[in-house]
């Protein structure tokens, strides 16, 4: 008789539950999965997915206006929310299925409920409980509200803005993050007028430098009215619109308010702390370099973690836990040269250290920038440029830092990524022969350093 129902029981079916789950049962282990929402979490349902698909859909907008250099005549436009709304429903559940379908297909019995621990060993799901050698809590995150009279009554955060009825005339959005920009540029796209607010002096902090002041350069051309150094006070509702009263005394009328201010670690009301599992100070679940909690057989990882909050990065732990505890092959995951992309208008592809954090830890580092119009932009006449860096360590002559604002990015950045973790040098780099014509060739024909800033050292 086995000691306990299960090998291993999983709090939450998103992208690291999942793949954690699966993986499990494919090396053997007996595996329960619990989900009291929907399968694919976050990123499925009410991130990655649905985002991209809206981004793809405000892009259009770019296409038509830009065909007519290229000989198009392209009649009447318009946009149908609802429409692209239900269409991105439907795939949505596709993917559910497909979630679905994984798990089953695996051995792993899938209980669509909330759970919540009891003990070290026993989760309890309605009147029921289970009983499980390891858990593993993978409840992922929940976008905040702030405490501003108002907020909570007439904003709405992304979980919202994916299932708007209409698509709002004009919207203010606060925060600097990836969800902000990334609306900002969906809504934009599709005819809103957006005003996005930001309460420091330039937004997506933690990237590059040249990468937020191109994005805002650009952003701004495309007509988004961008508006830093304030948040917003208050929010009313009148008989016909908002008005969103902001710290510098300025109001805006406004059919919508979305907050976009940081995502809150879903650990909450699981009896976490009744069973001993430390948390931090922002309510995330620490964890040692194998994802084991302060308390020994419950592991977490994943957004709950609030460490690297991406969904590749929460598949890569849940993969590697369950080899480490199932599959006989103990393993972490290389946090170092983490990709990411910023899916806004144009996007952002990022790998490696900013220059700033590059200069800190190496001192001398040699940067080589190149600002261009993209050729599609000659005929298209589109006003907006790409940006694209590159960051040495002078000692080594590693590429230790990539940046990329423009079309394409995210896609080029993906192979950059690549390279820079197999330890490529710059003339590596230059050595390597580039694809004509493309943006990514820049990569490899980038010859001139950026002079040093004033004050250091040559
Ligand atoms: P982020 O943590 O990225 O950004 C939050 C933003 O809100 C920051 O600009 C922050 O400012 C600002 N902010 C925080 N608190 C307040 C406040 N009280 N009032 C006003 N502004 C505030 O959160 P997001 O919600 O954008 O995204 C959550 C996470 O999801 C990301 O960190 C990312 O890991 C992940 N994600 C990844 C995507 C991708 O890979 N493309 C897409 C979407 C999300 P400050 O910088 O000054 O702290």
């Amino acid at each position: 008789m086995a000691k306990y129902d299960f090998d291993y029981f999983v709090i939450g079916a998103g992208s690291g539950g999942v793949r954690s789950a699966r993986i499990a049962a494919n090396h053997g282990a007996r595996v329960a999965i619990a989900e009291e929402r929907y399968l694919g979490g976050t990123c499925v349902n009410v991130g990655c997915v649905p985002k991209k698909l809206l981004s793809y859909a405000a892009h259009f907008a770019h296409d038509f206006e830009d065909a007519a250099g290229f000989g198009w005549t392209v009649g009447d436009r318009r946009h149908d929310w609802a429409r692209l709304i239900a269409n991105k429903n439907t795939e949505i559940e596709r993917l559910n299925g497909i979630y679905r379908h994984l798990l089953e297909g695996a051995g792993c019995t899938l209980i669509e409920d909330r759970a919540t621990l009891v003990d070290a060993h026993t989760v309890a799901v309605g009147d029921d409980r289970y009983t499980a050698e390891t858990i593993l809590i993978a409840t992922g995150g929940w976008p905040t509200l702030p405490d501003q009279p108002g907020a909570r009554e007439y904003g709405i955060t992304s979980n919202e803005a994916f299932f708007l009825e209409e698509m709002p005339e004009h919207v203010v959005i606060a925060g600097g993050g990836y969800i902000a920009v990334e609306f900002a540029g969906i809504f934009n796209g599709l005819g809103a007028n957006v005003c996005q607010l930001y309460r420091g002096p330039m937004f997506l902090r933690g990237f590059d430098d040249d990468v937020r002041e191109t994005l805002a350069e650009e952003m701004s051309k495309a007509g988004i009215d961008l508006r830093f150094n304030t948040i917003i006070d208050r929010i009313e509702k009148t008989s016909d619109c908002l008005l969103a009263h902001l710290t510098d005394g300025s109001v805006i009328e406004t059919g919508a308010v979305m907050f976009a201010i940081g995502r809150r670690p879903n650990t909450a009301g699981l009896g976490l702390e009744d069973v001993g599992v430390a948390l931090n100070r922002k309510a995330a679940i620490i964890v040692d370099d194998r994802y084991r909690t302060s308390v020994p057989n419950i592991c977490a990882l994943g957004d709950v973690t609030d460490r690297i909050n991406l969904t590749p990065v929460a598949i890569a732990e849940g993969h590697a836990l369950a080899d480490t505890l199932f599959g006989g092959t103990p393993r972490g995951v290389e946090y170092e040269n983490v990709p990411s992309a910023v899916f806004s208008s144009p996007p952002v592809g990022s790998v490696g250290l900013t220059e700033a954090a590059a200069r800190a830890k190496y001192g001398a580092v040699d940067i080589y920038r190149s600002s261009f119009r993209p050729m599609k932009h000659t005929l298209g006449g589109r006003d907006e440029r790409t940006m694209m860096k590159l960051i040495v360590d002078r000692a080594t002559d590693r590429v230790v830092g990539c940046h990329m604002v423009g079309l394409d990015a995210p896609e080029i950045t993906q192979g950059v990524a690549v390279a820079m973790n197999c330890g490529a040098t710059k003339a590596q780099f230059d050595r390597t022969i580039g694809i004509h014509p493309t943006a990514a060739e820049e990569l490899v024909t980038m010859r001139t350093k950026a002079p040093e800033p004033v004050g250091e050292d040559a």
